[in-house]
């Protein structure tokens, strides 16, 4: 980074204004911000009480860590965008797509940006009236893939060409450690008893993931799906081709003399054919 450093007196951090990244003033070793923030350390804990000697020993001890949060702290990096008030998290999107602006309190997925409002407030089509709180997802938004197997995801990626990770970036698995159980570190927005929080994830996680859970994952797989401008509809099973078709007005046909398959495909087809596939931004 060349942008310079503003100096804070009182302290011997010294923060880039504009990569956020924060310098030890006697030893010159930085910490990314959001290294910081995807660990759970920060600045201060890391190095305020301590040696420079002692901060540079702790910070090779963390480096393969960092390494295993590459994916983790892109995720974040890619985060989620308020699309009333342009606001910006650096958040990953979650097991629940239902995000709530803190700005502006606007409720939105974060998957695909759509309003959610309650059943009787949404015009839609008829059907919204019997819904509760809902949006309007296109079908490629992470709100019907991610209950999908990564490896049906992976399998949509291979048959594209596109490459994934599945180890965590430059880590190597086996880094010796606190001995512990790996847990996923991606920032999200908790909803917890006394409001909005945001925390690191602390799911577990599985081998071949990218040093991501399950769900965090599946989300870096469904983030590349949509990069690559990839048709998810190929996975999609009857009950979700029916609430895509559904959820943007279009009637189910009902299936007479098919089989299952040609049902499937006659939907898929209708699909294909009235709902083209919108780039999510
Ligand atoms: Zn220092
Ligand atoms: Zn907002
Ligand atoms: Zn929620
Ligand atoms: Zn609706
Ligand atoms: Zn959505
Ligand atoms: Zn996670």
């Amino acid at each position: 980074c060349s942008s310079g450093f503003i100096a804070n007196p009182r302290a011997r951090k010294l923060i880039c204004p504009d990569c956020k990244n924060v310098t030890c003033a006697q030893c010159r070793t930085s910490v990314s911000i959001i290294v910081n923030l995807m660990l759970g350390v920060t600045w201060e804990a890391a190095h305020e009480g301590i040696s420079c000697v002692a901060f540079a020993r702790w910070k090779a001890d963390n480096d393969a860590e960092v390494a295993a949060q590459g994916v983790a702290k892109h995720l974040a990096e890619c985060g989620i965008t308020c699309p009333k008030c342009k606001f910006t998290y650096s958040l990953a999107k979650g097991g629940c797509m239902h995000f709530t602006c803190t700005q502006c309190k606007f409720e939105f997925c974060s998957g695909c940006g759509q309003p959610f409002r309650q059943g009787k407030k949404c015009t839609v089509g008829p059907y919204c009236e019997r819904l509760g709180l809902h949006a309007h997802h296109p079908r490629n938004c992470l709100f019907y893939l991610r209950d999908k197997e990564p490896q049906q995801l992976q399998n949509l990626l291979k048959e594209a060409g596109v490459s994934f990770d599945t180890e965590p970036q430059g880590g190597s698995s086996e880094h010796q450690g606190s001995g512990t159980r790996a847990l996923c570190q991606v920032q999200e927005q908790k909803e917890l008893p006394d409001g909005l929080k945001d925390d690191i994830c602390g799911r577990v996680v599985p081998n071949g993931y990218a040093g991501l859970c399950r769900l965090h994952y599946t989300e870096y797989l469904v983030e590349k799906i949509n990069t690559h401008r990839l048709d998810p509809v190929g996975i999609f099973d009857e009950a979700d081709l029916r609430v895509c078709l559904r959820r943007n007005g279009k009637t189910v046909p009902i299936r007479r003399w098919e089989s299952e398959k040609l049902y499937k495909d006659k939907l898929i087809k209708l699909i294909k054919e009235h709902l083209p596939l919108e780039a999510l931004e």
